[in-house]
């Protein structure tokens, strides 16, 4: 907030530092109540099987429904929630949300699904995410197999004592555990070894230009090798195109997400799109 010309006034507008800082405070305060009324959705996005073609699950991605700003994207406002602490109420709403949905798809019928949900590395070390997982799975009744936590890079190599303990322990009581975005964090892949992690989500930003350019082709590649030299699943984010879709099947991936399949949607558009596949 730069003072403004000597009298009582402020200049928000002055630079884009100011604007930042002024949507930064607003998002900021709004996030405060969003959640008492109830303005946060979850949308889901298909996650697809290449050797079958089933889908067998969906990714639970936050979206705020501000009464000003209309539908918010997260990139909007995690980071905010993040620096705040707020992140921590967020994602134990969001585990609870997507627990439920999970059950009341099954409750209707539709065939199981795996839930994916993103954890942040704050709510890891400000919050007690095993005990949020235990309270999710508990009031839903959702099996925990049916559960995956999507965990970046950033989470697993901290050297916090309590963060690798509650990964570890996250493990043992049944979910699935991805590594979010693999290949962007840090190039330390010892955590492979040191957790039981179930399948690599490669990174969008690999696969956008796998048709064109050799270099993200072979680091595409080489992830699945990895990937299934240790035994563990391939999901490839960001799929638009039927190329690139053979390309990934060409390479052995074992799952695909993305707009070609289909975008973020609403939990009851969800339904409609499997009943109809
Ligand atoms: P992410 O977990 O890597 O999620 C994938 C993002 O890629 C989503 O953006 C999704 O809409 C987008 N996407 C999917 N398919 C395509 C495609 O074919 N092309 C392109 N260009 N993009 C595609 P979204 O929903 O805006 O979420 C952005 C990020 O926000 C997520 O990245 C995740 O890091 C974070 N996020 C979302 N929901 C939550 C949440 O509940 N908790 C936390 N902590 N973070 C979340
Ligand atoms: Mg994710
Ligand atoms: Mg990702
Ligand atoms: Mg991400």
């Amino acid at each position: 907030k730069a003072k403004g010309d000597g009298r009582n006034t402020y200049r928000f507008f002055d630079d884009a530092m100011d604007v930042e800082a002024v949507e930064h405070q607003f998002i900021r305060n709004g996030l405060r109540r969003a959640l008492e009324r109830n303005e946060f959705v979850l949308h889901y996005q298909p996650q697809i099987d290449l050797a079958s073609g089933a889908i067998t699950g969906v990714e639970a991605l936050i979206r705020w429904n501000h009464p000003e700003l209309g539908m918010v994207p997260p990139a909007r406002f995690i980071p905010v929630a993040e620096e705040s602490g707020l992140i921590v109420p967020i994602g134990d709403w969001v585990l609870h949300e997507a627990c439920r949905q999970a059950v009341a798809w099954q409750n209707a019928g539709l065939p199981e699904l795996c839930m994916a949900v993103n954890l942040s590395a704050v709510q890891f070390k400000r919050g007690s995410v095993e005990q949020s997982v235990i309270h999710a799975l508990q009031e839903t009744r959702l099996t925990p197999a049916l559960l995956e936590l999507e965990l970046t890079e950033s989470i697993l190599i901290q050297n916090v004592e309590g963060v690798l303990d509650s990964v570890k322990r996250l493990k043992l009581l049944g979910v699935k555990l991805s590594i979010d975005d693999f290949g962007t964090g840090y190039s330390s892949l010892s955590y492979l070894k040191r957790f039981d992690i179930d399948k690599l989500k490669i990174d969008q930003s690999f696969v956008r230009d796998l048709g064109s350019d050799p270099d993200d082709a072979a680091i595409v590649r080489a992830i699945i090798q990895l990937a299934r030299s240790l035994n563990l699943r391939t999901i490839a984010e960001g799929v638009e195109t039927a190329d690139m879709l053979r390309q990934l099947g060409a390479f052995g991936c074992d799952e695909a997400q993305g707009y070609y399949f289909a975008r973020p949607m609403s939990a009851d558009a969800v339904a409609s799109y499997i009943r109809q596949a």
